[in-house]
């Protein structure tokens, strides 16, 4: 391969870097994504939680119905230890639920669309190096070097292009020996998913609506390294230990054991580089934040990275990691909780946490937090009221939506007496008398009442030309 030029340079088709890719090659920006595996998607259903804003996410480029047409079963509450309910069906969401389904399906959906946008993927690549200079960045790769305006690392918890840049990922394990599995249950629990944390192990159950159902298991007292052998037999002692039964486990299609760590990279960007998803942040499963996360950094980073290259501020980039790192942050310790509160051994501090959090949920606000980050729909950007906090779908004057507004990767603007030809202006249905320009990602970025010279400023800051 000889030296190519690219906008921006993606490494790794994972979830995080199909949808940055897709986004890029949509806003007309010239991408290459670079991935070491070969082109046969992975069927690892290793994520299985699809979050509210990601499905929000989805539908504000038209891929909403695809994920869901895939199936999966949707979730309207989840029941932690048997003590607190989270009520997702209380979401002001067209997606009130969680939905599972395997990180495969999702990727499936992904790569299609990035594909038809017109993103090139270059599957057994690796990349190996990196170089950066003020102009332009370079990677080393297996097929040769490629070069690019600007280069993102999606490429996972172990980053090469983190390491080639030198960024530290400080964090430590939290979980040792979980173990995950997909199997098919004889004698489903009452609850889906069933969560469940007794005599020092946890267990977390939920049904794919394919046949399987996804166990995730942990034992205190059996803590073995990721490459020790793992079968049905210890999950379903570690399920019997937490639920008194192993709900009849077999057939599984895929089983292993790993460990989970909590770390973030203090900067999200370096020159031209930017790290995104695991890349950027890891953390445990629980809660179902990892894919979810990264996906939403993307969503972040995508038309901040089209609007520069179309003559935006370079400045615009730096909120990536204003906006961005302090979300990862949260939610590493918010999983970071749920599994302390999940794995503690002390009969103590189980019970003082089990009825903290079973008063917590009832308290309402709390309540409310907890589902807000869960889903994703309550992450905002800053401490405004209104500017930074995600626009809700309400519905526009001519019967459609915003949300499909939006798709194709545009800007917003809610006030059709504005025009401006970087944006598409929208009347609402109920409106309140403010004007505002909604970001691509579906955030609020202005809001105001002088609204054709303060709109064409702010586009002008955010858009390019
Ligand atoms: C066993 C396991 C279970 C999990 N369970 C859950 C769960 O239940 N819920 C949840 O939300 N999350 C879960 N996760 C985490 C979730 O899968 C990740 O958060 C998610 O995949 C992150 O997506 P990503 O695109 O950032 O990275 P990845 O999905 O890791 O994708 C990175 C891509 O980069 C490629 N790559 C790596 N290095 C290079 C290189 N040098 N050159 C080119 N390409 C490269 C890789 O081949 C890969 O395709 C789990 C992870 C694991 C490992």
């Amino acid at each position: 391969m000889s030296n190519q030029q690219a906008a921006v340079i993606v490494v790794g088709a994972g979830p995080t870097g199909l949808l940055l890719a897709g986004d890029l090659a949509e806003a007309g920006v010239e991408v290459v994504l670079l991935e070491k595996r070969a082109a046969e998607l992975s069927n690892l259903s290793r994520a299985f939680a699809v979050h509210a804003r990601t499905l929000e996410t989805f539908d504000a480029r038209g891929l909403a119905d695809q994920v869901l047409a895939q199936g999966g079963a949707r979730m309207g509450s989840v029941s932690l230890f048997g003590r607190a309910t989270l009520h997702l069906s209380e979401l002001e969401s067209r997606f009130p639920y969680l939905l599972v389904a395997p990180q495969y399906h999702v990727e499936a959906v992904l790569r299609e669309r990035a594909i038809e946008a017109g993103a090139e993927i270059r599957y057994d690549t690796e990349v190996t190096g990196v170089v950066q200079d003020g102009a332009s960045v370079t990677v080393t790769t297996s097929q040769g070097e490629v070069t690019g305006a600007y280069l993102v690392g999606t490429d996972g918890v172990h980053s090469a292009v983190r390491q080639a840049i030198g960024m530290p990922y400080p964090g430590e394990a939290v979980l040792r020996s979980l173990i995950l599995a997909d199997v098919k249950l004889d004698e489903p629990p009452e609850h889906n998913p069933a969560i469940q944390g007794a005599h020092g192990a946890f267990g977390f159950v939920a049904d794919f609506d394919d046949g399987y159902w996804r166990v995730v298991a942990w034992n205190h007292d059996n803590q073995q390294p990721d490459d020790a052998p793992v079968d049905l037999d210890e999950l379903s002692e570690v399920t019997r230990r937490c639920f008194g039964t192993d709900f009849g486990m077999h057939s599984p299609r895929w089983i292993s054991r790993f460990h989970s760590d909590e770390r973030q990279v203090p900067n999200y960007r370096d020159g031209r580089v930017f790290l995104a998803g695991d890349a950027a942040h890891c953390h445990s499963p629980a809660g179902g934040q990892g894919m979810n996360t990264g996906l939403q950094d993307a969503a972040n980073l995508s038309w901040k990275l089209a609007a520069v290259l179309r003559g935006a501020p370079d400045k615009l980039l730096d909120t990536y990691q204003d906006e961005r790192h302090p979300v990862g942050e949260a939610v590493l310790k918010f999983s970071g909780a749920l599994v302390r509160f999940a794995s503690t051994r002390s009969r103590v501090v189980e019970v003082l946490g089990e009825a903290g959090a079973a008063l917590g949920m009832r308290v309402k606000p709390i309540a409310h937090r907890a589902i807000g980050m869960i889903s994703g729909i309550g992450i905002h950007y800053g401490h405004d009221k209104t500017v930074g906090r995600r626009a809700a779908d309400i519905g526009l004057k001519d019967g459609s939506r915003l949300y499909e507004a939006l798709r194709g990767g545009r800007f917003v603007i809610l006030d059709s007496s504005v025009e401006d030809d970087r944006a598409v202006a929208a009347a609402s249905a109920e409106p309140d008398g403010l004007a505002r320009v909604v970001r691509p990602d579906g955030y609020i970025g202005w809001a105001g009442e002088d609204a054709p010279e303060a709109v064409a400023a702010y586009l002008d800051a955010h858009a390019g030309r």
